[in-house]
């Protein structure tokens, strides 16, 4: 991450808290935290102002908070919360915003609590999530390795996998791979489903092996320098019947028509739409039980949902996934989805792995 990228996010934040008539905000959720600081500790909190970026933390951040951020940084024993509030009476601010998705009933209680005479507590929602949603080259390039990482841990654990394999092995061999190439860790629970447990659009991996005439599905992706990737691909152990083989194009034609109408000034449920139109035609769109996709970025599931009801107008330099599926009770599910960022004349997709269902 370039150095000078957190100063002007912070001020492009605090230019717009007139806007939202607040003096000041606390920033407490992580990722927030993280896109405004690059501090990376579990115990932060951030009180931004046009002329202020204190980031309070605890004694087991000290040199990591000095490491990894370029604001002033405070450090105090127990809660951060009455150090935070005597630098914002310190400053005057009358009009004091704070996360309302990222902030727990009882620190509200005690920012409460410690206000300043005279002072108010203001909710603001999705302030920083609206300057995330498009992404800087940097964290265009972030992404691109993580998706990379992903791919790359995805082919290495296929080339080995085969009959008997078992779920939890696959996912644990799919993180292990990751870390190894790079990642942190995985971006979130990490999928794998034989049979017709892949009719589970979640599903939890168990003890259950891969057996001949059974579809594989594996949702993955890397958590590598704070960024995330997502990626779904199928197998099949053994000669797909025209069954496996029409539901898997039907996917796939409904995963192309979606990446097709990827661009600038799109909006996000017409992305979905284009997706659902294609299972439809083929009456498979009771069987499309989620959403097309979903915009990823520090977190794994960020604004906008390429979902139904999602009007937001996709602009270049959003990274979205895009992934329908269709789940038949007692059948199995199969899904395609690939880490796809906009450009200014359509769509680019990251994943580099081919989408081909895997036979073997
Ligand atoms: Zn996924
Ligand atoms: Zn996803």
């Amino acid at each position: 991450m370039q150095a000078n990228e957190f100063p002007t996010r912070r001020r492009r934040i605090a230019a717009a808290l007139a806007e939202k008539n607040v003096d000041a905000l606390i920033v407490s959720g992580a990722a927030n935290l993280r896109y405004l600081t690059g501090f990376t500790g579990s115990n932060g909190v951030l009180l931004l102002s046009p002329g202020t970026a204190l980031l309070v933390t605890d004694p087991r951040y000290q040199i990591q908070a000095a490491q990894e951020t370029n604001c002033q940084v405070k450090v105090v024993r127990g809660s951060l919360y009455p150090a935070l509030m005597k630098a914002a009476a310190r400053r005057k601010f009358r009009r004091l915003g704070f996360e309302k998705d990222h902030l727990r009933y009882a620190v509200y209680d005690q920012l409460q609590a410690e206000l300043a005479l005279g002072a108010s507590l203001e909710p603001v929602g999705g302030l920083v999530e609206a300057h995330r949603l498009v992404k800087s080259a940097t964290e265009i390039e972030l992404i691109r390795r993580s998706v990379e990482t992903n791919s790359a841990a995805f082919a290495k654990v296929m080339r080995r996998a085969g009959e008997g394999a078992r779920e939890c092995d696959l996912a644990a061999e799919l993180d292990y791979q990751m870390r190894r190439l790079g990642a942190q860790g995985p971006a979130f629970d990490t999928i794998v489903a034989v049979g017709a447990r892949s009719a589970l659009p979640h599903a939890q991996p168990t003890a259950s092996a891969w057996r001949r005439n059974q579809l594989l599905l594996i949702d993955v992706g890397a958590s590598q320098d704070g960024y995330a990737s997502d990626m779904t691909r199928m197998a099949f152990l053994g000669r797909p019947g025209p069954k496996v083989k029409n539901l898997y194009g039907a996917v796939l034609e409904a995963q192309s028509a979606a990446i097709s109408a990827v661009r600038p000034g799109v909006r996000a449920e017409q992305v979905d739409g284009a997706a659902r139109r294609v299972l439809r035609a083929r009456n498979l769109d009771q069987a499309f039980v989620h959403s097309t996709g979903h915009g990823l970025g520090l977190e794994i599931h960020e604004p906008p949902r390429i979902g139904r009801w999602d009007k937001t107008p996709l602009a270049a330099g959003m990274v979205i996934t895009i992934e329908p599926g269709i789940y038949l009770e007692g059948f199995g599910g199969i899904r395609i989805e690939d880490t796809v960022v906009v450009t200014h004349t359509g769509a680019s997709v990251l994943t580099p792995t081919s989408k081909d269902l895997l036979v073997l």
